[in-house]
């Protein structure tokens, strides 16, 4: 059957950057299996699995609109040291959650000078072109209760 929405679809993917170096893969390991239609995945990825079938190998190269999305300058902010009451060492790379106005946001500290602190609460993989190779490897329809939830029960889904 072809992938369409209401589509249980299993995939193996790599995901390389512009210069070529693997990103993510899930090589080794169990097949990613995800609920078609509902944007589980990047839209991009979405958009090029439609209509496939088991079987299927293709490469795809993702715009970052239809990733993880651009960077925004904005979400790069300065703030002070005292912002990270209790957190005994501060360093480079490490990641917090902050309460912004559209809720919970992951930053990440990518500087610190003094007393001031930079965050970024941009994708890390925001502003990127994506690079995926996807092979299909299982197609079917989705139960009612699995479109009723979201997600994909079973193996690579939600064991619930
Ligand atoms: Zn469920």
């Amino acid at each position: 059957m072809l992938i369409a929405d209401r589509c249980a679809v299993s995939i193996h993917y790599t995901l390389t950057d512009d210069a070529g170096d693997v990103l993510d893969s899930s090589a080794g390991r169990e097949p990613l299996t995800y609920l078609h239609g509902v944007g589980q995945i990047v839209p991009g990825l979405e958009q090029a699995l439609k209509g496939r079938a088991a079987g299927d190998a293709f490469r795809v190269d993702i715009a970052p609109e239809d990733g993880y999305g651009p960077r925004v300058d904005s979400m790069v902010q300065v703030v002070p040291r005292a912002a990270f009451q209790g957190v005994a060492r501060l360093e480079p790379g490490m990641q917090f959650e902050a309460s912004g106005d559209q809720g919970a946001l992951s930053v990440v500290i990518t500087a610190i000078d003094g007393d001031s602190v930079t965050v970024d609460g941009n994708h890390p993989l925001a502003g990127q072109t994506l690079h995926f190779d996807v092979e299909v490897t299982a197609v079917r329809e989705a139960s009612a209760e699995e479109v009723l939830h979201g997600h994909v029960h079973g193996a690579g889904g939600h064991l619930h």
